[in-house]
């Protein structure tokens, strides 16, 4: 599958330091940040600093250093935001998982009882 990457989405402008950010958590390969709209107690957003539209994108082209940050910062982040209680990551794809944003993203959301991952 071939993927196309638009470097207009917000989530590139919070990258280049257009838009502010409130940062959970940065290193070399990746950046979390605080969900404008969270939707639970806890709601990072963890981004690879890479151009990558979504998570198969970045799982096929990611190098290895990439995908080793990246999974450093949801490491970092889970311990930051302490949810030791437990918490839910969601990676949104494309038009059936209602994708808003075109850059990849896992949502880390906790600090609360969940329920059922789909209602
Ligand atoms: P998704 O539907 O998986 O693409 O999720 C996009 C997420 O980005 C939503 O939860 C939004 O609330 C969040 N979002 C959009 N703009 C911003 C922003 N400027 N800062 C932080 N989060 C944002």
């Amino acid at each position: 599958m071939a993927f196309t990457y638009d470097d207009q989405n917000i989530f590139a402008k919070i990258l280049r330091g257009e838009i502010p950010n409130k940062t959970v958590f940065e290193n070399d390969h990746a950046l979390a940040f605080d969900d404008i709209n969270p939707q639970a107690p806890v709601h990072v957003l963890v981004i690879p600093k890479g151009p990558y539209v979504s998570f198969d994108h970045f799982a096929a082209q990611a190098t290895p250093e990439e995908q080793i940050g990246f999974m450093a910062a949801v490491s970092e982040v889970c311990k930051i935001k302490d949810v030791t209680n437990g918490f839910r990551a969601i990676a949104n794809a494309r038009e059936d998982a209602v994708q808003d944003v075109p850059h990849f993203h896992i949502h880390i959301i906790g600090g609360r009882a969940l329920g059922p991952i789909l209602s």
